[in-house]
């Protein structure tokens, strides 16, 4: 099992069992309440006396640590369970409602999403506005929010309500990479631009 190579800082926490007793098939986004670096929130899973973590922090500056090993279960949405099976993602955010994230933060937590799902054989993001369906995994369900398990507002309503958009992004990006059409890991060989256009033999 291995670890994103999108993470620029990793300091590993004790908050956390080892190893996770599940295969890794969910993803559960939270929101740190506040505009963290990866850095500031990897050091406070580090060093806090609270017992909370996450596999990975994005930061405000679209910067990712990896604070828990993904073969380790963090403890992070007060579930046990859901953190056996599940990679879990801080993101950093305003501090009260709707928890905002910086467009950068956003668009590192889309690539750390892709990524996780490409090395650990998630084909595709299933989410659903309905708690039981994604608690029972019903239908594929594979994303879950902390407020499924805790009475908390995490993701926070800006996160919560994109959750279906970064699904549908998540999905493109890996069903361009599995159908050669993204042109990122499979490039089309390209005719030399100085031949000229070939008429018909
Ligand atoms: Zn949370």
């Amino acid at each position: 099992m291995s670890n994103s190579s999108l993470a620029t800082y990793t300091r590993i926490t004790k908050n956390k069992t080892s190893p996770r007793n599940h295969a890794i098939d969910t993803i559960t986004i939270h929101c740190i309440v506040g505009q963290w670096t990866a850095k500031q929130g990897c050091d406070y899973f580090a060093t806090t006396d609270r017992q909370c973590s996450a596999n990975y922090v994005v930061g405000k500056d679209g910067s990712i640590g990896l604070s828990v090993d993904e073969k380790d279960r963090s403890w992070c949405s007060s579930n046990g369970t859901n953190d056996n099976r599940a990679i879990t993602i801080e993101v950093a955010s305003d501090t009260s409602h709707p928890y905002a994230v910086t467009a950068k933060a956003y668009a590192a937590l889309l690539d750390l999403v892709t990524d996780i799902c490409k090395r650990n054989g998630i084909k595709k993001l299933v989410w659903s506005t309905n708690k039981e369906d994604r608690v029972n995994h019903r239908n594929g369900c594979n994303l879950t929010v902390h407020r499924d398990f805790a009475n908390k507002a995490c993701p926070g309503e800006y996160l919560y309500s994109r959750h279906g958009e970064i699904a549908a992004e998540v999905n493109r990006r890996l069903q361009n990479a599995s159908s050669g059409a993204g042109g990122e890991l499979h490039p089309q060989p390209q005719k030399s631009p100085q031949a000229a256009p070939q008429g018909p033999p």
